[in-house]
């Protein structure tokens, strides 16, 4: 079974798609981590990626398509998989779907978050992450911790280069321009839901439940 997670920066999908992969064993894919992993270890991808993302532009689309063919060739993501990040352009969608018709994954779903674009700015302006475990934080929750919650690690909490205001508006005008036809490209598919990402996240992880144990009873 796959999930795709699709939305805004900002949206709630990293944090939903780690609620989800830790209650059905999911694999989660975030292209993002992936990308921040390859910059923090100075591989090539890493050292090509990180003026782009720092900069809020998209990595070209070859290259993110070069890496989703490598990672949903793994064996283990036959058991379930959780795509974070990944169809960001109509391209992208394009090429997702030729390897779908390879590699027969079975059922699966498009799970649309929306959100408000002022209420984007001001979450991923608060948001800080930790260094170790890619968790997510408000700044408000985190404030006075020296230990981030989920793993432990030490002074570990970082604002990302691209949750900058300028580069946050950045990002979400490349959203609405490039990233926004692929709901498009995706209407007529029976699965696509719409999450209103505005709602308090508990309330996000039922409705989203709700939708893999349907797709769970259809095997
Ligand atoms: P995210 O953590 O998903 O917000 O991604 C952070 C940054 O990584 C984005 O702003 C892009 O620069 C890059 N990125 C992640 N996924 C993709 C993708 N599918 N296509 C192009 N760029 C991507």
């Amino acid at each position: 079974m796959y999930l795709i997670l699709f939305g805004a920066p900002g949206a709630g999908k990293g944090t939903q798609a780690k609620i989800i992969s830790q209650k059905y064993g999911f694999e989660h894919i975030s292209t993002g981590d992936i990308l921040r992993e390859s910059v923090k270890k100075g591989t090539p991808l890493g050292k090509k990626a990180h003026e782009i993302m720092s900069s809020g532009q998209l990595v070209p689309d070859d290259i993110m398509i070069g890496i989703i063919k490598e990672k949903l060739s793994e064996p283990q993501l036959r058991d379930g998989f959780i795509l974070d990040g990944f169809p960001r352009t109509v391209s992208q969608a394009e090429a997702l779907d030729r390897l779908f018709g390879e590699l027969q994954f079975g059922v699966g779903a498009i799970l649309v978050f929306q959100v408000d674009e002022e209420e984007l700015v001001n979450r991923l302006a608060r948001r800080r992450a930790c260094r170790e475990c890619n968790n997510i934080f408000s700044n408000d929750v985190i404030n006075n911790l020296t230990e981030c919650p989920k793993c432990g690690a030490k002074y570990s909490f970082y604002q990302r280069p691209d949750d900058d205001e300028s580069v946050i508006r950045r990002r979400l005008k490349i959203f609405i321009d490039t990233t926004l036809p692929v709901v498009n490209y995706y209407k007529d598919l029976k699965d696509l839901h719409r999450i209103n990402g505005l709602r308090p996240i508990e309330e996000v992880t039922e409705q989203i439940f709700g939708i893999v144990e349907e797709l769970k009873s259809r095997g």
